[in-house]
């Protein structure tokens, strides 16, 4: 079998009658996983055959169910926020349709702000209490070949459209391989999953629990805003794997909670999607020795991780952490503007080549062939190769270093950000004539420069902006200028703006 889903089939064989995933309200055992997930492919093969799943849930075992069901159909899911604003939504279904739309009883009502014309709008508790048609769903599973895509995940794109990241089921196949043999997983294996199903950190807990039989614990997302109540979820559930953002790591650290438990049978702590401090990974190290740390690193477009490096020796508190060497099936080169490889301590691009790599973003052929190229390294044949956009070096050691961005690109609290998108959305309110949005790092917040030639109060502008972008992008600052200021070339004088918050 060439689908992921493979994974499910497998762990339900020899796991099926152990917990495979719980949330706060229910607890599937691996037969149930596949039968339920079985029951909704079945579904979306009697109505309109294999197309396109957006999953419009809350993080639950539902959800899971339903990124499995569109894999038994043999169409990608498109794992989206239960509080995703209408007009991104209404793009994404744009670029997908025809697609499913699968939602609850809840959420349906949002739906009513949105044009839906061109997907169909599926209720959960519907699609979950058919009866599965094994037959029908081994043909349509049989037809899937390795390089199909799995999931479309979208991450903030530049011009104000978030594009479609699409990976395929080799990927996630490798991925998990990966994971499970580089932490050692197997069926005592207990994840405490913290990243949200639409960015692709989610992939390391779901696949990598499903390949060694383990437990996925759906931590209830309102936890993480209390830092002082996590280390004891970790104990009550017995958690003995995390792999979190280092926003999260560092509320934990900071807040001193470490200091009063345990934790014996934690034993793997990772962190992708920022840079990790060592200051707080120190506060870590010296209230839970026992555990081994490792710092992953990885864009979207790869897979979710293409480097990583298992803490190995002491680090200073104002030290870099290495993001380390490439993982299996993964090729990491460091390019110089030229095209050349950049020397030892020389900077260049990070560009990755591998099976991680994503086939391209959904529907946007222009701004794919820009981000997937040829490696310029390879006059033989074609290799595609993923520039990331992010600056690193090798060090005397051949290990990786991560230095920063090339573009407007930020990380916000571990989410994805391009500056661009806010600006767009700004230009969508009434009476803004042109945005500039500025990331001040001192203070980690996002600055909003406005062209307008009104007033504009800050809670009644994000109000308007909501509806175009997610809560994480709203800006903290607002300043209206009768005129922003611009380069000799005309373009908006980043720099000018930027020294104005100093
Ligand atoms: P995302 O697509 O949301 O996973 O974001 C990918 C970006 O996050 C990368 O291109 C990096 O800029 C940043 N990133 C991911 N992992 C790390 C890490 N371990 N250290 C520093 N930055 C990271």
């Amino acid at each position: 079998m060439n689908s992921a889903v493979c994974l499910l089939e497998r762990a339900s064989e020899k796991y099926a009658s152990r917990t495979a995933v719980q949330d706060e309200d229910i607890s599937l055992t691996y037969a149930e996983y596949r039968r339920i997930s079985r029951a909704i492919g079945t579904a979306f093969l009697r109505m309109d055959g294999a197309r396109p799943v957006i999953v419009y849930l809350p993080k639950s075992t539902h959800a899971l169910t339903c990124f499995m069901g569109a894999m038994y159909s043999g169409a990608p899911y498109i794992p989206v926020d239960a509080h995703i604003p209408m007009r991104r939504l209404e793009k994404i279904i744009a670029g997908l349709a025809p697609c499913y739309i699968v939602t609850d009883e809840n959420l349906i009502a949002n739906l009513r702000e949105c044009d839906t014309s061109e997907a169909r709008v599926c209720l959960y508790s519907e699609l979950s209490s058919a009866e599965a048609d094994d037959a029908l769903v081994d043909k349509a599973l049989s037809r899937v070949i390795d390089t199909d895509p799995i999931y479309v995940m979208f991450t903030s794109g530049s011009t104000g459209s978030p594009k479609g990241v699409t990976i395929p089921h080799r990927g996630i196949l490798d991925y998990a391989e990966w994971v499970v043999s580089t932490f050692e997983f197997n069926e005592n294996t207990v994840m405490a999953n913290q990243a949200p199903f639409y960015f692709d950190n989610s992939t390391f807990d779901i696949y990598g629990c499903m390949r060694c039989g383990g437990k996925l614990v759906l931590t209830p997302e309102t936890l993480f805003m209390f830092p002082l109540k996590l280390p004891q979820f970790l104990d009550e559930h017995d958690i003995t794997s995390i792999f979190w953002v280092p926003t999260v790591m560092i509320n934990i650290a900071n807040s001193g909670v470490l200091s009063d438990y345990t934790l014996p049978k934690l034993k793997n702590v990772a962190f992708c999607g920022e840079v990790m401090p060592n200051k707080q990974l120190n506060i870590w190290r010296k209230a839970l020795p026992h555990c081994s740390y490792a710092n992953l690193y990885g864009p979207t477009e790869i897979t979710d991780v293409c480097c990583y490096y298992k803490v190995d020796k002491e680090f200073g508190d104002a030290d870099p952490l290495p993001i380390g060497k490439a993982c299996e099936n993964m090729r990491v080169l460091i390019l110089t503007e030229d095209g050349r490889e950049a020397p030892v301590n020389e900077a260049g691009e990070l560009c990755v080549i591998g099976t991680g790599v994503a086939l391209g973003y959904w529907n946007a052929p222009e701004i794919s062939a820009k981000a997937f190229v040829q490696n310029p390294l390879n006059p033989f044949y074609s290799e595609r190769m993923y520039r990331t956009g992010d600056l690193a070096y090798f060090n005397e050691d051949g290990l990786i270093m991560f230095i920063g961005r090339k573009d407007n690109q930020i990380k916000h609290k571990g989410n994805r950000i391009e500056l661009g998108e806010i600006e767009t959305a700004a230009m969508c309110v009434e009476g803004v004539e042109n945005a500039c949005a500025i990331f001040d790092s001192n203070k980690q917040e996002i600055v909003l420069f406005v062209e307008t030639k009104g007033t504009l109060p800050l809670r009644r502008f994000n109000v308007e902006l909501k509806k175009y972008i997610p809560q994480y992008m709203l800006p903290s600052m607002l300043i209206p200028m009768e005129k922003l200021p611009h380069t000799a070339n005309d373009k908006i004088d980043r720099v000018t703006l930027r020294k104005t918050l100093e």
